[in-house]
C-alpha cells in the first residue's frame, strides 16, 4: 500500500489517521507520507521516495536517524530486558552524566513525555510554593497537559481562555498569559495575584510557535522577578537542552533556573521526560516529599541506555559542527529562495534550530509573525516535498538540523534545490 491508500486506512481506525495532530497535514492539500525507514539526515516513504530530512522526530535525534551508537546500545540494554519495574543501573548512569555536567541542577527524576515533565513540574511548583497560580507566555507550548493548553488573552494578564475544549475554567483561571518579552506585563501579573503565583514556565528558546528569540536580559528580568515575588522560575528545555548547548539555554544565558524539564534529546528518540532541579526542591517529589509522581515504565532501561548513548556523544566539537552545519544550510535555503519565488521570506536561526517566515524581521513575538504565514508555507512545503525535502508539515515548527546533515547532505540539497 502506498502513503494515501495507509492514511485512509489509518482514518479508519484512529481518529484523523494520526496519533499525534500535527503529522496530519493538515491544510497542507497532500497525504501524509508514511516512513518506511531512515537513516541519518534521509528518510524514505512507502512510495519510494526518498527526503532530506529537516524534521527528525521534531527534535530527539540531534545525530540523525539509526545512530550506530545509540542503536548500539539499545540493542545491549535489550539484550538484558526491557522493562523491570525495579531499580536498575541504567537511569542511574544518565541522571550521574547529566548531573555531573549541569551545575544548576542536583537530581533528576525520568518519566516518559515532555509533557508528563511539565505536569510534574507544574504540581511539583505547586507543592514547594503552596500556590496555585502559574505564568505562561503567549507563544509557549508546553505540551498536552490540560493547564498549558491555554492561548492568551490580549494585552496584561487575566483574560485566558482554552485553546481546547475538556480544560475546565478552573484549570484555564489559574494560568495566567503574558505576551513575550514585557517584563512590566509579567510585574503586573505578579500584583494582581499578590502571593498566588507558584512560578513563571518559559521556553527559554521559544521554538514551538515559530522561532521567537529571546534576549538574555529578558531571562535575567523574569529572574529578578521570581525572587522578588517568591515564585519559581521553569525552564521548558524539552526542545533546547542538550540542542543549543548541552546545558540548554541556562548555560547559555547563564540565568538558573530552578525547576528544568527536559524530553526530545534525553531519550535518543525513545520516550523519555525529565524534571531536574536543585535537591531541595528535588525532594518535594515522592517518595522523599509531599508531591506525587510516578510511572510504571519511568526510566525505561532500553530509553534510558539511548539516551545516555545520545549524550555522550554531544562532544563541544559535536556542536561545533552542528552550528557550521546549520549555517551552510541556511545560507543555502536562503539563497534559493531569493531566485525561485520566495524573496518575501526570511530564515530566523539558532544553532541548529531554524524557522522559516514571509518576513526578513527578527521576530520575537507571536503577535509580530505575519498573517500570510499559512498560506506561504503551503506553497513552500509543496515544492520542498517535491524536491525530496522534508519539513515539519505546519507553519508554525521549526526545523532541525542534525549532526548527520553533513557537507555531503549539503551537496545533496544543493542539487535537489537547484534541480
Ligand atoms: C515537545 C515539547 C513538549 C512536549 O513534549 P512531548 O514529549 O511531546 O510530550 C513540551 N515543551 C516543549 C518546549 C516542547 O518542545
Amino acid at each position: 500500500m502506498n502513503s494515501e491508500e495507509l492514511f485512509e486506512k489509518s482514518k479508519k481506525y484512529v481518529p484523523g489517521g494520526v496519533h499525534s495532530p500535527v503529522r496530519s497535514f493538515k491544510g497542507l492539500h497532500t497525504t501524509p507520507r508514511f516512513i518506511n525507514r531512515a537513516e541519518g539526515a534521509m528518510t524514505w516513504d512507502e512510495d519510494g521516495k526518498n527526503y532530506v530530512d529537516f524534521c527528525m522526530s521534531f527534535g530527539p535525534l540531534i545525530h540523525g536517524h539509526k545512530d550506530p551508537d545509540v542503536k548500539k546500545a539499545i540493542e545491549g540494554a535489550l539484550e538484558r530486558g526491557w522493562s523491570y519495574g525495579a531499580c536498575e543501573k541504567y537511569s542511574l548512569e544518565l541522571a550521574e552524566y547529566m548531573v555531573d555536567r549541569l551545575c544548576f541542577i542536583d537530581q533528576v527524576r525520568f518519566m516518559n513525555s515532555g509533557t508528563e515533565a511539565v505536569m510534574t513540574a507544574v504540581r511539583l511548583a505547586r507543592g514547594i510554593t503552596g500556590r496555585e497560580k502559574i505564568i505562561k507566555f503567549n507563544g509557549c507550548y508546553h505540551g498536552h497537559l490540560d493547564g498549558m493548553l491555554i492561548k492568551a488573552g490580549s494585552g496584561l494578564a487575566g483574560t485566558a481562555d482554552a485553546s481546547s475544549k475538556g480544560v475546565t475554567a478552573k484549570q484555564a483561571a489559574d494560568t495566567l498569559i503574558v505576551e513575550l518579552g514585557d517584563l512590566a506585563a509579567v510585574e503586573e501579573c505578579f500584583k494582581a495575584h499578590p502571593g498566588q503565583v507558584a512560578a513563571i514556565f518559559i521556553e527559554p528558546l521559544p521554538a514551538n510557535n515559530g522561532l521567537l528569540v529571546q534576549g538574555t536580559e529578558y531571562l535575567q528580568g523574569l529572574r529578578r522577578l521570581c525572587d522578588k515575588y517568591g515564585a519559581l522560575l521553569v525552564f521548558d528545555e524539552v526542545i533546547s537542552g542538550f540542542r543549543v548547548h548541552f546545558g540548554g539555554m541556562a548555560c547559555l544565558s547563564g540565568v538558573t533556573p530552578d525547576l528544568v524539564t527536559y524530553g526530545k534529546i534525553i531519550g535518543g528518540g525513545m520516550p523519555v521526560g525529565a524534571v531536574a532541579g536543585k535537591r531541595a526542591h528535588m525532594e518535594f517529589l515522592a517518595p522523599v516529599g509531599p508531591v506525587y509522581q510516578a510511572g510504571t515504565l519511568s526510566g525505561n532501561p532500553v530509553a534510558m541506555a539511548a539516551g545516555l548513548a545520545n549524550m555522550k556523544k554531544l562532544t563541544p566539537d559535536a556542536y561545533k559542527r552542528l552550528d557550521q552545519y546549520s549555517e551552510e544550510i541556511v545560507k543555502l535555503f536562503s539563497e534559493w529562495s531569493e531566485s525561485h519565488g520566495f524573496q518575501d521570506y526570511g530564515i530566523q536561526r539558532f544553532g541548529s534550530l531554524f524557522w522559516a517566515a514571509p518576513t526578513k524581521e527578527k521576530l520575537t513575538n507571536i503577535t509580530q509573525i505575519p498573517n500570510n504565514l499559512n498560506e506561504r508555507f503551503y506553497e513552500l512545503f509543496k515544492v520542498f516535498l517535491n524536491k525530496g525535502i522534508y519539513l515539519a508539515p505546519n507553519a508554525w515548527e521549526v526545523g532541525f538540523v542534525s549532526l548527520s546533515h553533513d557537507e555531503k547532505i549539503l551537496k545533496e540539497l544543493r542539487k535537489r534545490l537547484w534541480d
